[in-house]
């Protein structure tokens, strides 16, 4: 049994509480939260500087993608960026699963208890199964060829299979609104089943998505003729968004936003990466269109960021948005878990096991895992 304190505790299901006392089991699991240090036994009274928070939900990331970090060029748009992707291969199992085990690492080290992982390979299933986090693992699929979509969505359900045979949860989700014909939508939400919890979509990441629907013209409009893509593509959606309707009214989580209006807010959940929309756009969404209890933050891959932290994504929208500390810190831990589904984790509340993390000040970009 432990009773944790510090300047300020975050339970994040209310309001932050000044030197409020967190109880809890020495295996994690909330018992209660006390709003004067004096209440409880002052003898095991742990006090910190700083504050207290549960652990963080990295709401989307790649983590078979690892090894790439340092590949790409930094601000090149996303085109260039994708042909750093297409080298994903042209490298050992060993530098793969070497980097794949040291970014979970960096993530425990960072805070982060769970991730919502985009999978097009089984390569991380095996760093998976030792159970360090949890993962929500959303099998990815595109393919602008519908002549090749019945082998894409044959190899998508048996890697589906293989990761809930490894006992995880997973969950066949489309990649992007460009690269996704309605067809393979449709086989999409056709296989959801009882198992599935939600769907995610890379939404609105460049300029050029906008011009494609909107204009039927710009750079993704000649690089997808270019590879004589299907006009279905892009033919009959008027806008990025018009590919929700396309999957009913599933819970979807849309990840990027980066040039998503007002307008175009739906009641979803959305999921911001700042540090990778920096890297490759040089752009960062208008962090004023959230409903603030709908988002979430995720760090993307290491083929785009330069680290795995969500405490270094909560700096860079600090700095972008006029979010208070509790609202940021909501977004990190609350909105992740329930966007994912992970129910015992995003706040204080009695009986969770959410992780506990210190952060000394959140300029400091320095963090403490306490459980
Ligand atoms: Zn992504």
């Amino acid at each position: 049994m432990r009773f944790l304190t510090a300047d300020y505790l975050f339970p994040l299901y209310i309001t932050p509480i000044k030197e409020g006392v967190l109880q809890i089991s020495n295996d994690g699991r909330v018992i209660s939260i006390f709003k004067n240090r004096s209440e409880v036994p002052q003898d095991k009274l742990e006090i910190f500087e700083g504050l207290l928070c549960p652990g963080f939900v990295n709401a989307h990331c790649h983590l078979e993608l690892s090894h790439l970090k340092g590949n790409a060029e930094k601000g090149k748009g996303f085109l260039e960026f994708a042909g750093t992707i297409r080298k994903r291969d042209d490298f050992s199992v060993f530098e793969k699963q070497n980097a794949i085990e040291k970014a979970e690492q960096e993530m425990i080290n960072n805070g982060i208890v769970a991730v919502g992982d985009i999978c097009n390979t089984s390569d991380t299933i095996e760093q998976k199964q030792k159970e360090n986090l949890k993962y929500y693992n959303f099998i990815e699929t595109f393919g602008v060829d519908i002549n090749k979509l019945d082998v894409v969505f044959s190899q998508a359900i048996e890697l589906k299979n293989e990761f809930r045979a490894a006992g995880q949860k997973a969950s066949i989700v489309p990649h992007a609104p460009y690269s996704v014909p309605p067809v393979l939508m449709k086989k999409i939400n056709n296989a959801f089943d009882e198992e599935d919890e939600l769907l995610t979509v890379h939404m609105q990441e460049t300029k050029e998505e906008n011009q494609l629907f909107e204009n039927k013209e710009g750079a993704f409009f000649t690089w997808l003729n270019g590879m004589k893509a299907n006009v279905s593509i892009w033919e009959n959606r008027n806008k990025s968004t018009d590919i929700l309707q396309e999957l009913g009214d599933k819970k979807v989580l849309l990840v990027h936003n980066t040039f998503t209006k007002k307008e175009d807010i739906t009641d979803n959940y959305y999921c911001t990466c700042p540090k990778a929309n920096l890297f490759i756009e040089n752009a960062l969404p208008d962090y004023s269109i959230f409903d603030t209890d709908k988002l979430c933050v995720g760090t993307d891959s290491l083929a785009s960021n330069d680290s795995l932290s969500i405490l270094e994504e909560l700096i860079v929208i600090q700095k972008n948005s006029n979010f208070d500390l509790n609202t940021l810190l909501k977004i990190a831990c609350k909105n992740g878990a329930e966007a994912l589904g992970f129910e015992q984790l995003g706040t204080f509340e009695k009986g969770k096991t959410p992780g506990v993390n210190l952060i000394k000040s959140l300029a400091e970009n320095k963090i403490t895992k306490l459980i």
